[in-house]
């Protein structure tokens, strides 16, 4: 590097200003300039670098161009200053190394790569090898007396600045490589021949010619600012931009830019490169996990192309490199007081350490590891409630696919809907899933639908899993699976169900009733065949140990959704404090209520539809017994009948089938009697948009009778367990309730209700009557209803149907798009929206307590088991969250977590939370 080169930078460029700014950061030879809390300017794998050197681990040296470089080109303004403490910088790679960049008979090559705040795996480029020309590459060859290495090297370069400097076509040097491998009939990579490599450098060269008019770079420091501004421009590229939408990160923080030394594993059998964790990353366990390759680049151990070996055979092989391996992992582990996830090369003997940094894992391990951790003194009880995501702590409630070694074919990828894994035969209608189920044929089952209906639920109680082409995140089938902890892919639009052929048509495959398939509840994937599980292991010893640490933790309560009695008992066994939601239609549903409710549905005059009810009453009466015995003396929220009563009619469509099939084959038949009647009454209930029709209070209002009875179920039951030692603690809930009018008129029916039942049977029972504020309006009006009710329960999946004006089931036909234009940062059905809905719950809580400020609230739409969405709760200061049973471990978390946030930082009075 010339003088001539620094104050021909130092000349700077148009429109452009020095600034006190410094850009370039070195590491090695000593103390770095930087160090390991820089990340904000060095980006995670500059700062770690730098940490790394400071720790005096080998490392090699070089040095990183801060984030506010890449700020400065995406303005247009890069600031002179750059270029000259880069080579600057430069010039002192060089010194200590004793090499020059690309230049002399021991050419210096280094590697230039991205690295942000964020960990952005794979999203931006690399370049590997820069500084080889013509010239270096035949010095690169003498030196390591190895030409085919040399060559390798040198088209590896051409390849990569040519696609990520040049921008072209990856598949056209991909073509040039496989037509020469093809005509040398060699099967991988590293047998081509020095000779043959030397003509695949040269037809990459005529490439580089012919796509840009210009030949390919032959000087270093052209190479070097060429790289280096590509890498800035990869900041911007698709790819990273989707992945920062998903992942909620700042456009604006731009990207470092970190030139290091090369070092080779591929010199020859005493050189290697690999991976590997300091625990086990899929159990937690305490044992050096890791994988390696001889005489290879770190590209080969993951590619798969060559089997790696276990870190245990370096041990035999290279017993003082293996022993100083584990002597700087141990001492990095130590250092950051977690598990870390380290890169490694071995060049000619000597070892250096590329990366190292906290590692990823599953939800076992990172609660054993935290576990360990504390046992071990290395962090508190406190820290390590923060080393678990509340979403990993699912791993211990689901089964889990087994991928590793297996052949994965991803047919489709749909909404994540209810987590775990469910691999079975397929069938298409919840009849021939209760048939196949009881006979025995299918080992396991998955029933596939366009979307579930609440007529499937037979259906779907006796399937390992549920795939739906249509519906979102709130979706019937979403919704229940979560309920009952079952697997569902939701809204795999991918996926084509032809109920009527009994087909699923998807990725150019037919699938037919009888054949295998996976879901992924967890990620979304549909997945080709048959793969194994991992069942789950709710009674963790480690598990409930972490659990008591995190309990005492949080302020909010965390109850659950459950309907019936068996979810109940799931429900406590996974630590609900009560049951916040139950959603007394599901009773209805069952095969022996059906036929009463379609009675009570289809009666003309009142007389007929109390004597239906009347018939229903002992049922209702008994789920609520039960309900009442399993949760003791804790709170159940009982709501009353919510969705439009053609829920519980056939489908007008099959009707009309049936109907005309029957008029042309069997006119007499007497089920036309039948029919004709029903399909009467199903279209005299037809509502063009039932989400806003004759459902919630509105139903109790237009059919009192309906609220009577109910009600009237639900005392009974209550005073039957008191009077049989119990002691109920019960709450009646009016579902999507717009004014206090019409809270007056069912709270009125309640306790007219409970006077008679108390007089009948002799005991009275303390009970709370409520509302769901679900509706935007009652939101509003929250100071007015709480005149009249005693509890809130935020019913946040109308409520956001409802303040977006989005159906919760049609969403995912435009979400996708909305995600992809930067609208919505998530689903706002899965994660609450913050700023508007939020807003809503926070604003109808001050005005609810305004009235009485003994008001209990919570929330009970699908937000409740959702972590960021939780943490909001406990900061407005709701009372509890209530989520299907399979949550709540994740709620109970991110409660705790809230909690100590809070410890930490003081009460956050100004923001919307
Ligand atoms: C809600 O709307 O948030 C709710 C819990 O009720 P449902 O999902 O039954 O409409
Ligand atoms: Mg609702």
């Amino acid at each position: 590097m010339t003088q001539g080169a620094v104050e021909k930078a130092s000349a700077g460029k148009a429109g452009t200003t020095p600034t006190d700014t410094k850009h370039v950061y070195f590491f090695g030879g000593g103390k770095a300039d930087g160090n390991g809390r820089m990340k904000d300017v060095l980006g995670g794998k500059g700062a770690g670098l730098a940490e790394m050197t400071n720790a005096g681990l080998p490392v090699p040296p070089g040095f990183t161009i801060q984030t506010e470089a890449c700020r400065e080109y995406m303005r247009g303004a890069l600031s002179p200053e750059v270029d000259v403490e880069m080579y600057t910088a430069l010039e002192r790679l060089e010194k200590l190394q004793g090499q020059k960049l690309g230049t002399g008979e021991n050419p210096l090559l280094v590697s230039v790569r991205s690295g942000a705040k964020f960990s952005m795996p794979g999203m931006m480029d690399t370049i590997l090898n820069l500084g080889l020309n013509d010239k270096a590459v035949e010095a690169l060859a003498k030196r390591s007396n190895n030409p085919r290495f040399a060559y390798d090297s040198y088209r590896r370069l051409i390849q990569m600045f040519g696609d990520v400097v040049l921008d072209i076509e990856k598949k056209k040097f991909e073509h040039i490589f496989d037509t020469v491998k093809a005509r040398e009939n060699v099967k991988y990579d590293y047998e081509l021949q020095p000779a043959a490599l030397k003509e695949i450098i040269a037809e990459y060269k005529k490439l580089v010619r012919k796509e840009t008019g210009k030949d390919f770079p032959q000087g270093p420091l052209d190479q070097l600012v060429q790289a280096r501004d590509a890498v800035f421009r990869s900041w911007s590229n698709e790819r990273a931009k989707t992945y920062r939408r998903i992942n909620r990160i700042d456009d604006w923080l731009g990207t470092a830019v970190n030139v290091q030394a090369m070092v080779f594993g591929n010199l020859g059998e005493n050189s290697g490169t690999g991976v590997g964790f300091t625990r086990n990353p899929a159990t937690g366990e305490h044992i050096f996990f890791g994988e390696y390759l001889m005489n290879a680049q770190g590209e080969d151990v993951v590619s798969g192309v060559r089997t790696p070996l276990s870190i245990s055979e370096l041990e035999r092989a290279m017993p003082l490199v293996y022993e100083q391996l584990r002597s700087i992992t141990g001492k990095m582990e130590k250092h950051y007081r977690d598990m870390q996830d380290f890169e490694f090369t071995i060049q000619d003997g000597k070892l250096y350490m590329l990366q190292t940094r906290n590692g990823k894992r599953t939800g076992l391990a990172a609660v054993r590891v935290a576990i360990d951790m504390v046992r071990e003194g290395l962090i508190t009880q406190e820290e390590a409630v923060f080393r678990v995501e509340p979403n990993q702590l699912y791993d211990f409630l689901v089964p889990r696919l087994v991928e590793k070694g297996e052949k994965v074919e991803v047919l489709a990828t749909g909404l994540p809907a209810s987590p775990g894994a469910a691999v079975g035969q397929i069938v298409f209608t919840a009849e021939d899933a209760v048939k196949f189920h009881s006979n025995g044929a299918y080992q396991a089952i998955i029933l596939v639908r366009g979307e579930t209906t609440p007529e499937d639920i037979a259906g779907m109680e006796v399937a390992a899993g549920i795939l739906t082409s249509r519906g979102g995140m709130t979706s019937h089938a979403a919704v229940v699976t979560r309920g009952m902890g079952k697997c569902c892919v939701a809204g795999a639009g991918d996926c084509t169900v032809d109920e009527a052929k009994k087909e699923l048509r998807v990725k150019g495959h037919v699938y037919k009733q009888g054949d295998w398939i996976s879901l992924d509840g967890t990620t979304g994937r549909v997945i080709d065949g048959k793969l194994k599980t991992l069942p789950a292991q709710p009674d963790d010893p480690d598990l409930v140990k972490f659990m008591s640490w995190v309990d005492p933790a949080r302020r909010l309560k965390v109850w659950a959704n459950a309907d019936v009695p068996r979810d109940a008992r799931q429900a406590r066994l996974f630590g609900a404090e009560g049951i916040g939601l139950c959603r007394t239609e599901h009773m209805f549903f069952a095969e022996d209520r059906i036929e009463h409710m379609r009675t009570m549905i289809l009666a003309d005059n009142e007389k007929d539809r109390r004597e239906a009810l009347k018939k229903l009453l002992p049922m209702q009466r008994d789920d609520f017994e039960g309900l009442f015995k399993t949760m003791e003396s804790l709170p159940v929220v009982i709501r009353l009948l919510d969705p439009p009563l053609h829920e519980f009619l056939p489908q007008r469509e099959d009707l009309l089938v049936e109907i005309s099939h029957l008029e042309d084959t069997k006119p007499r038949s007497p089920r036309l009697k039948e029919l004709r009647p029903l399909l009467a009454r199903v279209q005299e209930l037809h509502e063009v948009n039932p989400m806003l029709g004759l459902r919630g209070c509105r139903l109790g209002i237009a059919f009192p009778e309906i609220t009577e009875m109910q009600v009237r179920a639900i005392f009974e039951a209550a005073a039957n367990v008191k009077n049989h030692g119990g002691e109920p603690h019960l709450e009646i809930m009016v579902p999507l309730i717009g004014s206090v009018e019409e809270m007056r008129n069912q709270t009125a029916i309640i306790r007219h209700v409970a006077e008679q039942v108390f007089k009948e049977k002799g005991v009275t029972v303390d009970y709370m009557v409520g509302t769901m504020i679900e509706l935007p309006r009652a939101a509003l009006t929250a100071d007015q209803i709480a005149e009249e009710a005693e509890f809130f329960s935020f019913g946040t999946n109308d409520l956001t149907q409802t303040t977006f004006g989005i159906s919760r089931d049609d969403i995912n036909h435009f979400l996708p798009a909305y995600m992809k234009a930067g609208i919505f940062k998530q689903d706002p059905f899965a994660t609450l929206d913050q700023a508007g809905v939020g807003l809503l719950v926070k604003m109808a809580t001050a005005k609810g307590r305004n009235t009485r400020p003994t008001l209990k609230v919570g929330i009970c739409g699908e937000h409740g088991g959702d972590p960021e969405s939780v943490k909001f709760c406990h900061k407005i200061g709701l009372n509890y969250v209530s989520c299907s049973p399979f949550r709540l471990l994740t709620a109970r978390l991110a409660a705790a977590q809230a909690a100590l946030e809070e410890k930490l930082t003081g009460p956050n009075l100004h923001s919307n939370a």
